[in-house]
């Protein structure tokens, strides 16, 4: 039965990186009807917080991943944060150390540092020296009675090849000579991320290990642990570097680079998820758009590529757009509301009147966002009694003005605006309608010169809504200030 995991370390914002390879896992695990287990790696304690847990919990849960086993929901592997489970770490340690496959190491900083570099020196590659390795119980004593704190190192075997078969970079081997012997507990009796992962893998059951490309050059180490501790290796899937357009691995220069800025930015996450899981998963056809459902039921490891996945914004922005097509207009509504607020746009308490209005901008402008945020590029058109002619296509508005029926359609349409109680689209539409009867023009000649006087555009949302948006009195004032 296929038990996978998601094992953050909590140390800042949740990157766009760390949620691919949570969904790869998910995705795994909700396909094969396995198991889906969420672990808090907090070992690097300065840096860890627990507003990052939550964070990254959070955007999990937002983003629609469970977790059957982990962090909150338990289970019959717990703890599931590292720094809680530091007496079980410390029993194998003590069995390593039983068992001469590890030993305590007194090499201070300074001396390690001092060999280090006459290793660099050397052009060699930096290993440890070997110091330690064999120290007698009276020099042990008299490292302690210095008060030297200890390391714990594993033994490393020579010329030996740590080989296994990746499922996403196929045959991998390593030569065991590079790696020399390392520290797995710190003399704070912390262990380091290699040692608590293997050990955390290994009891809590883990079979498949899907995670990040940067980890792949610590699998040897790991392997090591595994094998001291006569443990079998889980199947490994290290997935390639995210990289921004230009082929640089991502960065805050690339623009938005954790899930809550996403959110924030008014990114559904149906879509966030769609486009994530295309970031280095080919599916089988030319479909792009995907349900969670149909995710689950399509991904394979055996589609996941090698070569670096690329973070294309305009696809994202792409997908987005699809999946808010698609909300009722309550949703959409609520997406964009964060954003009106923003911008001074929606007052702070809602009356029903406001949220028809707003429901109706949202709706309105529905087809020319891609996310949340952009509704406030949108809102100018509604505010103000002034109309501006759309930059750059001053000569073109004139001219669509300039047209001998236009003071004809623009009065009539005046008259009924006038004469209206209320304005619905509905409304709007009759009243349209009534001005190409009473002028006996049809399509364009109407419509065109309304656009123009009403908004200073060309092109743009639907015409009856806007003067529904805009009201008779902004109407009128536009109308009336129209210079022909
Ligand atoms: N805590 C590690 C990280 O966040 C986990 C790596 C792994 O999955 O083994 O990078």
């Amino acid at each position: 039965n296929m038990k996978v995991r998601f094992a953050p370390s909590p140390t800042g914002p949740f990157h766009i990186g760390g949620a691919r390879s949570a969904l790869f896992n998910w995705l795994l695990a909700r396909k094969e009807e396995g198991q889906f287990v969420l672990r808090i790696e907090d070992t690097d304690l300065a840096r860890s917080t627990r507003e990052s847990e939550e964070n990254i919990k959070a955007a999990l849960k937002w983003l629609g991943m469970d977790w059957d086993e982990g962090i909150d929901v338990g289970g019959h592997n717990g703890p599931y944060r590292q720094t809680e489970r530091l007496d079980i770490y410390q029993e194998i340690t003590d069995r390593l150390i039983a068992e001469d496959k590890a030993y305590y190491c007194y090499c201070s900083q300074e001396e390690l540092d001092e060999v280090r570099q006459a290793q660099m020196d050397k052009g060699e590659t930096p290993k440890y020296n070997g110091h330690c390795q064999h120290l007698t119980a009276e020099q042990k004593a008299q490292y302690e009675a210095e008060g030297r704190k200890p390391t714990v190192r594993l033994r490393v075997p020579l010329n030996k090849t740590y080989a296994f078969d990746d499922m996403v970079r196929g045959h991998v081997s390593f030569d065991s000579n590079g790696v020399g012997d390392f520290v797995i507990v710190k003399s704070d009796g912390i262990p380091v991320y290699n040692y608590g992962v293997v050990v955390d893998d290994h009891t809590m059951g883990i079979t498949h290990v899907i995670r990040a490309e940067e980890h792949l050059s610590n699998t040897p180490r790991q392997m090591a642990i595994y094998e001291a501790l006569g443990w079998d290796i889980p199947v490994f899937g290290h997935i390639s570097l995210i990289l921004g357009k230009d082929y640089k691995k991502m960065s805050k220069r690339h623009g938005a680079t954790s899930v809550d800025q996403y959110r924030q930015l008014g990114y559904l996450p149906d879509a966030l998820v769609n486009f994530l899981a295309l970031l280095g998963w080919a599916p089988e056809g030319e479909q792009e758009l995907f349900s969670q459902e149909e995710l689950i039921q399509q991904f394979s490891m055996d589609r996941v590529a090698k070569n670096p996945a690329v973070f294309d914004i305009d696809k994202l922005n792409w997908i987005n757009f699809n999946y808010i097509k698609k909300l009722s207009d309550e949703e959409l509504f609520k997406l964009c509301l964060p954003h009106l607020k923003e911008v001074g746009i929606a007052p702070d308490s809602l009356s029903p009147k406001d949220i028809e209005w707003l429901t109706l901008l949202c709706v309105t402008v529905r087809d020319h966002i891609s996310y949340g945020a952009q509704i406030k590029e949108q809102v100018g058109l509604f505010m103000g009694d002034a109309v501006f002619l759309e930059e750059g296509h001053e000569a073109e508005l004139k001219e669509v003005l300039k047209e001998e029926t236009v003071p004809t359609v623009l009065a009539a349409f005046r008259a009924k605006l006038e004469a209206m109680d209320t304005v619905t689209p509905e409304d709007v539409k009759a009243s349209i309608k009534a001005v190409m009867k009473e002028t006996s023009l049809k399509g364009k000649p109407v419509f065109m010169p309304l656009r123009v006087a009403l908004t200073g555009q060309m092109h743009g949302p639907d015409l009856n809504n806007i003067v529904t948006l805009l009201g008779k009195e902004k109407c009128l004032h536009r109308l009336d200030n129209v210079k022909l």
